[in-house]
């Protein structure tokens, strides 16, 4: 797939210097720009999320402003202390610290005073004591078919009135559905978020305030009314002084209502504006579709390594300078568009091309016994960590018994196949010499080839030896020094076999592929993982890393909390990382890319 040449940059601050952001500064040059980052703590954070985070944190940055973290918690029957901790941990790791961390519910005392002074100027009235206040908005809005629009019978009540059944609302008079809180806008026009919104609704929240994210202030069960979205972010916007309040597409149409309450109440008014949302196509990415994905069995929990939540793509070893690069190749505009999921893995391949070290990996192994060899022999061999230049080399047994991919050996040459085959030599990468397959033995009931013989073509004196037409990797048997390294492999597949799951007729369950998750339970690793897992992440070393101490120099411990930081490139099978999985015991390795695209196919 071609990638459009904004992809290549390395600067970070694309997305800044041009495009809609550009112009939104222009707008509105202050000199300190204050953002906000506002996710409802009711999911995990996807790969949608990243570019909102990206764009606030990363505006106000580029422009010396700060970028709060604001919880949006105005839905107390959605929200849950673990979605809290688990957004503000993908925020830290895609590199940003909020200045604050706050939350809408911090507000709450001061949004409901504001909500006092808009009745007292005539901007909101309570409608309560409506019978199925919900369906009787709707009809009173054209029924959302454009029909005629009418005012509910409280729209003129007297603000006396309206302060009293409000307040009554707020002590429990009335339950979920029976009172509300609407603004007083404009039936007229043209854009229904002016049809008189609802400002506040009565949620019954018990059983719901353990574990809940409000804050001190109503902790304690104190409130029975929450503000709705609309209400509250124009005016959490206004007290946290925020300048740009840059949000998705969708609330293009609430800037006139945004502008309209901030108006209304005479508050500081900052500037909305909005900027599309990042589709991707070949996925969902929605909390509603995930959970159903879970629940289903088709992926084991939010961190499963199929899924683009967040959580998913850190397990999955896809580094947080990816994602972001991904976001910033894309650039930032009005328009609507789909990005298939092979772009973003093409940006992550790009990424990690350039950061990676490279590790010979053998996902189905077969031996090679190389029988004019000694047991004893062992021949250390120096390998490149990479291509590029600064990553150093390391050193790899080579021994009688070596093993290869399954894949690497055919039972009879042809003149089509250059790796091993019986007859036929091959270069065992960095190896000095080729080796020549001599025979092999096969399992009788499975049919497959057991182990190959073969023969190390190591001239003698003064002779040349025929370069092959091919290298292969391989790993070798040489147990003192701890070589090879066990290793149970997952690779992926697409979750779906279609490109638009979302939109699929008979739903995207209907469309998951069968087998998206696939174990190499006795896949083998050259010891220069034992290297690469002391100075993850790579190349920068760090000396204060679990594993960075000299302690470790010997043994494969592999307790410690980023594994997904260990990341190599296994030549011909793809990018991997360690999975959480791995222990003392065992290592697990999700690969995170192929190496090209069609590979998978
Ligand atoms: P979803 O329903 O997909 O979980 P959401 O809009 O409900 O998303 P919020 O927690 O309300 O999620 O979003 C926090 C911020 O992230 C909002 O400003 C929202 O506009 C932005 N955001 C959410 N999804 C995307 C996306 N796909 N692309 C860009 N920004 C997004
Ligand atoms: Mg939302």
């Amino acid at each position: 797939m071609a990638l459009d040449s904004k992809e290549n940059t390395n600067d970070p601050d694309t997305i800044f210097k041009t495009g809609l952001l550009a112009e939104i500064h222009t707008e509105n040059p202050a000199p300190n720009p204050v953002t906000r980052f506002p996710p409802e703590p009711n999911g995990v954070l996807h790969l949608g999320h990243a570019k909102a985070i990206a764009i606030n944190f990363g505006f106000a940055a580029y422009h010396g402003g700060i970028c709060y973290l604001r919880y949006d918690d105005t839905n107390p029957a959605n929200e849950e202390e673990r979605y809290v901790t688990a957004i503000a941990d993908m925020v830290k790791w895609l590199g940003f610290e909020p200045a604050m961390v706050t939350s809408s519910s911090d507000y709450f005392e001061r949004l409901y005073e504001m909500a006092e002074e808009l009745i007292r100027r005539d901007g909101a009235r309570s409608s309560a004591d409506d019978i199925m206040v919900e369906n009787e908005i709707a009809q009173q809005r054209g029924s959302g078919k454009g029909g005629p629009r009418y005012a509910c019978r409280h729209r003129n009540r007297p603000v006396a009135e309206s302060l009293r059944e409000f307040r009554a609302m707020r002590d429990g008079k009335y339950a979920p559905q029976e009172a509300l809180l609407r603004l007083k806008q404009d039936l007229e026009s043209g854009n229904p978020q002016m049809w008189d919104l609802t400002a506040y609704r009565v949620i019954d929240v018990d059983g719901k305030v353990e574990g809940s994210t409000r804050s001190e202030c109503d902790r304690d069960g104190k409130w029975r009314i929450y503000p709705t979205y609309d209400f509250a972010h124009c005016l959490v916007d206004s007290l946290e002084g925020i300048t740009h309040s840059l949000c998705t597409m969708e609330f293009e149409l609430s800037r006139v209502s945004y502008d309209w309450l901030c108006e209304r109440l005479g508050v500081y008014r900052p500037m909305q504006r909005e900027y599309a949302r990042l589709n991707l196509s070949g996925t969902v990415l929605s909390k509603r579709k995930t959970q159903a994905l879970i629940s289903a069995g088709h992926v084991h929990d939010w961190d499963d390594p199929r899924l683009y939540t967040l959580i998913a793509l850190k397990r999955r070893g896809v580094p947080p300078g990816a994602i972001l690069s991904f976001v910033n190749g894309l650039g930032v505009s009005k328009a609507t568009t789909t990005i298939p999921i092979q772009r973003f893995e093409q940006s992550v391949r790009r990424y990690l091309e350039r950061s990676v070290p490279r590790l010979m990996l053998i996902l189905d192994p077969v031996p090679v016994v190389i029988e004019n060899l000694d047991d004893e022999y062992v021949e250390m061999v120096e390998v490149p960590f990479s291509r590029e230049d600064g990553f150093g080399v390391h050193f790899v047994p080579f021994t009688r018994t070596v093993y290869v991919d399954r894949d690497d050996f055919r039972e009879a040459g042809s003149i089509d196949f250059f790796r091993l085959a019986t007859g036929q030599s091959v270069g065992l990468m960095r190896v000095p010499y080729p080796v020549t397959a001599t025979g092999f033995e096969k399992d009788p009931c499975t049919g497959l080839v057991t182990l190959i013989r073969a023969r190390y073509d190591k001239p003698t004196d003064g002779k040349t030896f025929k370069k092959p037409k091919a290298y292969i990797h391989w790993v070798a048997e040489c147990p003192s020094l701890n070589s090879p390294l066990k290793a149970t492999v997952r690779t992926y597949n697409p979750l779906f076999t279609v490109d638009n799951p979302d939109s699929h007729p008979q739903g995207f369950l209907s469309v998951v592929r069968p087998h998206s998750e696939n174990v190499y339970p006795s896949a083998l690793v050259e010891v220069g993982l034992k290297e690469i897992i002391r100075s993850a992440p790579w190349p920068k070393s760090h000396p204060g890393h679990p594993l960075g101490g000299p302690a470790q120099e010997t043994g494969a411990t592999l307790a410690f909390d980023m594994p997904e930081t260990v990341r190599f490139q296994g030549p011909r099978v793809g990018y991997f990382c360690l999975d959480r999985d791995s222990s003392d015991g065992g290592i697990v390795l999700n690969r995170i890319v192929t190496l090209k695209e069609d590979a998978r196919k």
